[in-house]
């Protein structure tokens, strides 16, 4: 038997429990000794009955001395009186004809549950019970499996005992010496005691070695794919000779210190003969495009075309209008390929990439299409990281020969999770914003004080100022109580009589919203009703409001994006927070919004209140979930874990030595087949 086996060539798994646990991801063997206990049951040493307490859950040993059955025939209900040497016990189970005939008086039992308290005396409902036997063997410490429909506790716990016992020594996949020396015990030690330990100390160092193994390999396994341990010259060398301050000088104000020193740790890659893979992190406002834009000005003029891809067609137009401006008079010819566009259209322009009429290209995921491909691709560039997966980056990337590549994301990402879910990246960060930007006065309004808001808005307007107003719904739905953005402006259509008024989501078509977008950027619209399209990078200096309808349905990141918007031009902004949120974490979420501006502490708190799973996004990633480990509660093991992938691979960066090989197989059991994720 091999751990690679399917899980049917268990005996007693058939097709419907095969289908079963297929929904819980366990397809083989190996699956299943990954499916680790949520908890376990002690059931070593009966407890006697005299020191229970209400909410323990034990194991008890007694004989039962009194059995009442109650109720009709049928869903009968039978109580226990159990004793032990020091006292008794009342075990109760209800509708249980069936244990009329398997119980017997005077018998000893073993029962294991939860004692709770009734009518001021403890009791024990519906426990597992199994007879007691001097002979019998304890079962020990039993592991309590997540389940699913059609898959007991029973199933798992004989499943798992069969293979673990099958497989008497399970192959070691890290190096021999990483157990002497990080004192991390073997993974066959580990696989049978988080599943059968024998103590609670071994269930420790079992997890401990499984958390490692879970840090280790996705870090090993990014780092490795992005090949960034790869000899010199891999990839391009871009010319000292084309400074970026020639872009720079071009440019109608002059750059921020970080943003001057970020583009030169880019400079410093692009130069090399090193694959650039960097991460530019910088809170919304910080000026990301221009730094990316330098970078583009520099693989350009060094003969190269550079790429650009973007979530949203709203933002690939504003971003082909702002770079277009500043590109074309230094004689660069930009073009922006989005899925909106007709046939022709599109057809024009993958000629004119093919053969090198365009150096750089602005687009969403219409980029990523087979049909695309570049004379001289020497950069890529992904705005707003967080809205593709690892794989996107690496399919348009692959659109060239090892070309350069920079990743931009205003998610401020705490350091610790960064180093994880950007583990082949390089880190630069924009921390400064630029010039006279004042933090954006946000305060909390109840519905109920709505008129407030909205005769503020009204002031600020007739001084020649924009508004946002965003709705968490396109429209009025039955099932969501909350404001919808098509609802929201009926209203203040209405009640802006004066002033122009434009709806923006989502299930318009892109010829309206560029069309609003475009009314709405030259100042012709005063106030834009929209739905979270704005979210990301929507540029417009002059709308200085945020108001956030429902504001408690936002989770704290797009909260802080939205806001964003308002923090553009020289004026003071506002963001008002209309809520009747009821829950203390909705209330505690906003006030968090109105204490600070820096998106940074915003993350780590919003990781405190909400947890890494839900905060992380593995999936949304497309990166493997992590099991056991918590990269907040185990960073000092994510930290170990990190250095040692880093140096295995500088050591050893194809990991081909003999000693190195079982790595591999750990990195596609976490990452599944390698090259469709070489990137
Ligand atoms: P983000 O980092 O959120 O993508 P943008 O790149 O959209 O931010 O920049 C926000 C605004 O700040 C733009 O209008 C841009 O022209 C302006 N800007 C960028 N850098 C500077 C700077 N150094 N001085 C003044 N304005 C700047
Ligand atoms: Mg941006």
């Amino acid at each position: 038997m091999e751990l690679a086996d399917k899980i049917t060539s268990l005996k007693g798994v058939g097709p419907k429990k095969a289908a079963a646990l297929k929904k819980i991801n366990i397809h083989t063997l190996e699956d299943l000794v990954n499916h680790y206990p949520r908890e376990y049951q002690d059931r070593r040493n009966p407890r006697s009955i005299a020191s229970l307490r209400e909410g323990e859950t034990v194991l008890v040993r007694g004989k039962i001395i009194l059995m009442v059955p109650s109720g009709f025939r049928g869903r009968r209900n039978l109580q226990l009186l159990v004793q032990d040497k020091t006292g008794e016990l009342t075990v109760v189970f209800f509708k249980a004809d069936y244990l009329l005939n398997t119980l017997k008086k005077d018998e000893v039992y073993e029962f294991y549950g939860k004692i709770t308290e009734h009518a001021g005396r403890l009791q024990m409902t519906h426990p597992q019970f199994s007879v007691f036997e001097e002979s019998s063997e304890t079962p020990g410490i039993l592991p309590v499996y997540p389940l699913t429909e059609g898959i007991t506790q029973n199933d798992l716990r004989k499943w798992t005992r069969e293979v673990l016992s099958l497989l008497s020594e399970t192959e070691e996949i890290l190096p021999e010496r990483f157990l002497g020396e990080k004192r991390l015990c073997s993974l066959s030690y580990a696989l049978r005691n988080i599943h059968y330990p024998e103590d609670p100390q071994r269930i420790r160092e079992a997890r401990y070695r499984l958390i490692f193994d879970e840090f280790f390999f996705l870090q090993l396994g990014l780092m490795a794919m992005k090949g960034r341990f790869q000899t010199e010259n891999e990839g391009l060398s871009f010319s000292p000779a084309v400074k970026t301050e020639e872009f720079a000088n071009a440019l109608p104000f002059s750059l921020t210190g970080a943003q001057n020193r970020v583009i030169s740790e880019i400079e410093e890659d692009m130069e090399s003969g090193r694959v650039m893979n960097r991460l530019v992190q910088g809170d919304v406002g910080s000026g990301k495009t221009v730094v990316a834009a330098a970078a583009a000005y520099k693989a350009i003029k060094s003969g190269y075309q550079a790429a650009m891809m973007v979530p949203t067609e709203i933002l690939a137009a504003q971003h082909m209008e702002t770079l277009s401006k500043l590109f074309q008079p230094l004689g660069i010819r930009v073009s922006c390929l989005t899925g909106s566009l007709s046939q022709k259209e599109k057809k024009g322009i993958m000629e004119d990439l093919a053969a090198h009429r365009i150096d750089f290209v602005v687009g969403t995921h219409a980029l990523l299409s087979e049909t695309v491909s570049f004379a001289r691709l020497g950069l890529v560039i992904t705005d707003e990281q967080h809205r593709f997966g690892v794989k996107q980056r690496g399919t348009l990337q692959k659109k060239g020969q090892n070309p350069d590549v920079l990743v931009m994301t205003a998610t401020p990402i705490p350091r610790t999770l960064a180093v994880v879910l950007y583990a082949d990246l390089d880190l630069s960060a924009i921390d400064e914003l630029p010039p006279g930007r004042k933090p954006v006065l946000t305060q909390c309004f109840p519905a109920a004080e709505r008129d407030k808001v909205y005769s503020f808005v009204d002031r600020e307007v007739s001084l020649g100022r924009q508004a946002y107003v965003v709705a968490p719904l396109i429209e009025d739905s039955e099932e969501i109580r909350a404001r919808s953005a098509t609802e929201l402006y009926g209203e203040l259509a209405d009640y802006f009589k004066k002033k122009k008024v434009a709806l923006l989501h989502g299930a318009m078509k892109q010829a309206e919203k560029d069309k609003v977008i475009e009314s709405f950027s030259k100042g012709d619209t005063q106030i834009l009703v929209s739905t979270v399209v704005i979210e990301v990078g929507v540029n417009i200096p002059n709308a200085s409001i945020m108001v956030i309808e429902n504001a408690e349905r936002f989770g704290l990141a797009s909260l802080h994006q939205l806001r964003g918007r308002v923090r553009r031009g020289a004026e003071q902004s506002y963001c008002c927070l209309v809520s009747d949120g009821k829950t203390e974490l909705s209330k505690e979420r906003l006030d968090i919004m109105c204490q600070t501006g820096d998106g940074f502490e915003i993350a780590e708190k919003d990781l405190l209140l909400r947890g890494p799973g839900e905060f992380f996004g593995f999936r949304q990633h497309g990166l493997p979930e992590l099991k056991l480990a918590d990269p907040v509660r185990h960073k000092s093991i994510l930290e170990k874990a990190r250095e040692e992938a880093l140096l295995l691979l500088q050591e050893d960066p194809f990991l081909e030595t003999p000693e190195n090989k079982g790595l591999l197989h750990g990195i596609h059991r976490l990452y599944g087949a390698l090259e469709e994720l070489s990137i």
